[in-house]
């Protein structure tokens, strides 16, 4: 079916444009550009959706429940709140993996975020024992992504050591096994890709990390693995190699266009560099890395290097695309005492760059997949901001709450207003 929407205006990574239209066919873009005929969309604009590059969506469920010193734990930091995490991450089952991965997904659509990527390592029952299915507990976030309408990158994550039980895989041939099963289980579904992952360098060894790359360089697959959010997983690695997690992952053979490093918040210029000659990705988690207390994104070096960015909304504390995007910057601004720092060449504003951040494109073009938000253009919070202002406004002076509709593949899944979710 071939559709043509008419929005007010159609918002790209520099600013927006009226009079356009977009028409979407078969879960693509078909056009972009002037239209008069086909469904108008009064008081809307039309951009691409958001991409959430990295999600742990059981995490959503420590909303609220983390924001207390536990007596048990005078000094509360990334480690101490592991270990609640992981005690959450102890009781999930099939079922409820799925209805907290459902309601999680629901969220994002509901803020704009039309792709999520899910960095998914609870894989076996408590005990450690494999479900009948060894799969199960990947399949039950596939099965909520669909009951959603979102689009999915599933990543089955390797995980040797460490961690909970339930987390880990005997053999790296093994945890291999399961990612063959689950990309045959996956096709024909067409909101669903698989890709793989290793934890990170402290519940990966070196031999699993080679093996992984090969596998995915092989069939090029998306590849991530967290590295160099926290600087006691710097020291340990350095122990434990002589390298830094970045300088491992080289060597390991890990890197390539197809890999992405989640938050790289502490890496040295150095492993900067090694990311920039790979052609590997960052994907940077303002929101979580803040309420960590990790640090932030070295984002100045990123940009200089033209290593690709994207974001990730990662332990959910918040669900904000713009949120994310908003930080990298503000940070950015705190670390400088100056205002604009994210600027790519020829650019004034650093609006466009965070937009393609976010979007993975730098606007709606045909050939794109038909994943769209609607913003409301009479939300409080857009009140007389000029159309050439309106990326800016999005980014430095709004929230999710403009999002009034959300389309993947070409149909709707999410209109504010007429779904309960
Ligand atoms: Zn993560």
């Amino acid at each position: 079916m071939r559709q043509t929407l008419l929005p007010d205006l159609i918002v790209d990574a520099h600013g927006a444009s009226s009079g356009a239209g977009i028409t979407v066919e078969r879960g693509r873009l078909a056009a972009v550009g002037p239209a008069t005929a086909g469904e108008r969309l009064p008081g809307r604009a039309l951009a691409p959706g958001f991409i959430n590059d990295h999600s742990h969506a059981f995490q959503r469920g420590l909303r609220g429940a983390v924001e207390r010193i536990e007596p048990s734990q005078p000094r509360d930091d990334f480690w101490t709140w592991r270990e609640r995490m992981y005690a959450l991450a102890g009781e999930l089952a099939p079922d409820s993996m799925r209805e907290v991965s459902r309601r999680c997904y629901g969220e994002m659509l509901s803020a704009g975020y039309t792709s999520v990527t899910e960095f998914h390592y609870v894989h076996h029952r408590p005990d450690g024992t494999p479900y009948r299915d060894p799969n199960a507990l990947a399949k039950a976030v596939a099965l909520a992504a669909e009951d959603t309408g979102i689009r999915l990158l599933l990543l089955p994550v390797a995980y040797a050591r460490g961690g909970l039980p339930r987390f880990q895989d005997l053999s790296v041939q093994e945890f291999l096994q399961r990612v063959d099963d689950l990309r045959g289980w996956s096709k024909g579904r067409p909101l669903i890709e698989v890709g793989v992952a290793a934890h990170s360098v402290r519940a990966v060894p070196r031999g699993w990390l080679q093996e992984i790359g090969s596998y995915a360089r092989r069939d090029d697959l998306p590849l991530h693995i967290h590295a160099d959010e926290q600087p006691r997983e710097i020291e340990e690695c350095l122990a434990e190699h002589e390298l830094r997690p970045v300088e491992l992952l080289a060597e390991a053979g890990f890197l390539g266009t197809h890999t992405t490093i989640i938050h790289a918040t502490h890496a040295s210029e150095k492993e900067l560099d090694l990311l920039s000659q790979h052609g590997a990705s960052v994907c940077a988690c303002p929101t979580t890395e803040g309420n960590l207390g990790d640090g932030f994104l070295p984002a100045g070096g990123v940009l200089e290097r033209d290593i690709r960015l994207s974001i990730g909304s990662d332990s959910h504390v918040r669900i904000d695309p713009f949120e994310e995007l908003r930080e990298i910057e503000t940070n950015a601004r705190r670390l400088s005492g100056r205002r604009n720092v994210l600027l790519t060449e020829h650019e004034i504003s650093p609006t466009p760059y965070l937009l393609r951040a976010g979007w993975g494109r730098s606007g709606p073009q045909a050939g794109n997949p038909a994943d769209l938000i609607e913003i409301d253009l009479s939300h409080p919070s857009l009140a007389d901001v000029e159309t050439s202002n309106l990326p800016s406004a999005l980014v430095f002076g709004a929230g999710s709450g403009l999002v009034a509709g959300t389309w993947v593949d070409g149909r709707k899944a999410y209109a504010r207003g007429k779904t309960d979710r």
